[in-house]
């Protein structure tokens, strides 16, 4: 399959470094607050992606970090850890923010029929492999201490900023200077690998011992460490959001490559962001709408996944609760067809290869779509080829068209359906009326064919 690859700025042909096997890091959520419709874009990106190589037949080896300590409020190192300032908000204790938020985030995954990662791997589980990369750095002098931090030297690295395109100088100007900074740093964009518990941090709640005393990681380290730890010090695809772009990933490259001394990450893959009605999502406008606020609406999770494949990852998308509700109804049809058909026929290999090619092309989701409402369209099919092909792409767009409940017609309904087909056959066509009335009271669409009356 073709994919765009951030780092070199095009559409390469995705091949992974061992033959059938892909390694993919996913950046996972820092744990301090609801997960919300931008975070859902994410993670089913990440889940078509990798839906789509298993499809195209790779074992993929997906992690998935949970980041519960070391990310502060700005992404480049300065103020509170978000954790601590979550715990003291709602008075609970971090370890209570984290397993509250965490679970959120299961929860919303579920919803969305996104699949488990093969590792979760939580920051606070891998502080012993974050301290030895630390060790490393310090060791090939490209590391640094202060009295308050360990730091990655940015100087050291002659490959900074490629990731971003973005030159250090351009950097240096971009650091605000009315945050507090360590008067040892050596250079604004050096990034802290491991906070010491002191100054601001002398009452940081989550530590753990180190050589350089008690203290804790700094979030970009933690990403290339469990990578690393689970995946090799090569892995094949790393995504994440855009705005890990600049700096997140920045820093993981810098600190993977010059401790290893080998590529990090073959295919950087990044999604777009998600607006609202047009808008930023932003806490004053309060539209960071969670599961809840769809649940609320009797919109099925679901539908988000249909909507989120309407736009190309690589494009900002526009959320509406419009188009929300159009991919609810969209929804709806595929899942009454699947509630109608059991016999499962043979795959159409047309269709099928449509639809892998649509999907091969970057991750044309929008395509892959199209193919679906045509095979549905399509009237010279067999229906029970039709429901062989749709299980098929099912893989892919993840709707759980298999487990909905097959259509059953009640003992009343029936009796309600033989009465009307009595009624029908002496032209008592007010009765007749009446039991339609009643029969779609309970739910049903009653058709009058030419084969008889049928109940969907
Ligand atoms: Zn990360």
């Amino acid at each position: 399959m073709n994919l765009y690859n951030t780092k070199s700025r095009t559409i390469e042909l995705f091949t992974p470094l061992t033959e059938g096997v892909v390694t993919m890091y996913a950046c996972g959520p820092t744990v301090y607050d609801y997960t919300h419709i931008g975070h859902m874009r994410k993670y089913i990106g990440d889940d078509i992606l990798r839906r789509t190589l298993t499809l195209e037949g790779y074992n993929v080896k997906h992690v998935m970090n949970i980041t519960d300590v070391g990310h502060l409020t700005d992404d480049g190192d300065e103020g509170e850890d978000k954790l601590e300032k979550g715990a003291k908000k709602e008075g609970r204790s971090v370890w209570d923010i984290a397993a509250f938020y965490t679970d959120y985030f299961h929860d919303t995954m579920a919803a969305v029929n996104v699949l488990p990662p093969i590792i979760e791997a939580k920051a606070t589980d891998h502080i012993k492999e974050m301290i030895a990369l630390a060790e490393k750095l310090l060791a090939e002098g490209i590391a640094y201490e202060t009295a308050h931090a360990i730091y990655f030297d940015v100087a050291k690295d002659p490959h900074y900023g490629e990731l971003s395109g973005q030159k250090l100088s351009d950097k240096e100007t971009a650091v605000r200077d009315d945050v507090v900074i360590d008067p040892d740093k050596k250079n604004p964009a050096d990034f802290s690998l491991w906070f010491k518990r002191v100054g601001k941090f002398a009452d940081h709640s989550m530590y753990w011992p180190s050589p350089w005393g008690d203290g804790f990681p700094g979030w970009h380290i933690e990403c290339s460490a469990m990578a690393m730890h689970y995946l090799g010090e090569t892995i094949d695809i790393h995504t994440g959001g855009i705005d890990h772009i600049p700096v997140h990933h920045e820093n993981e490259i810098a600190q993977s490559e010059c401790a290893t001394h080998k590529q990090f990450v073959r295919y950087w893959v990044h999604h777009d962001f998600l607006n609202v009605e047009g808008e930023k999502m932003s806490k004053s406008k309060q539209n960071f709408y969670t599961i809840n606020d769809i649940t609320a609406r009797q919109i099925d999770p679901l539908a988000t996944r249909l909507l989120f494949m309407q736009t190309s990852y690589r494009k900002p998308l526009n959320f509406t609760w419009e188009g929300l509700e159009v991919a609810g109804q969209q929804l709806k049809k595929l899942q009454k067809f699947a509630a109608h058909h059991t016999q499962q026929g043979t795959v159409h290999d047309s269709y099928m290869a449509a639809f892998t090619v649509g999907l091969a092309d970057d991750l044309n989701t929008a395509k892959a779509l199209a193919t679906v409402w045509e095979l549905l369209g399509d009237n010279t099919i067999a229906e029970a080829d039709k429901w062989a092909t749709l299980l098929r792409f099912d893989a892919v767009l993840g709707l759980g068209l298999d487990a909905v409940e097959k259509f059953t017609i009640s003992p009343e309904a029936q009796t309600l359906l033989d009465a009307r087909n009595t009624a029908r056959t002496n032209k008592d066509f007010a009765q007749s009326d009446e039991l339609r009335r009643q029969l779609e009271g309970l739910g049903y669409e009653v058709l009058d064919t030419a084969d008889g009356t049928k109940l969907y």
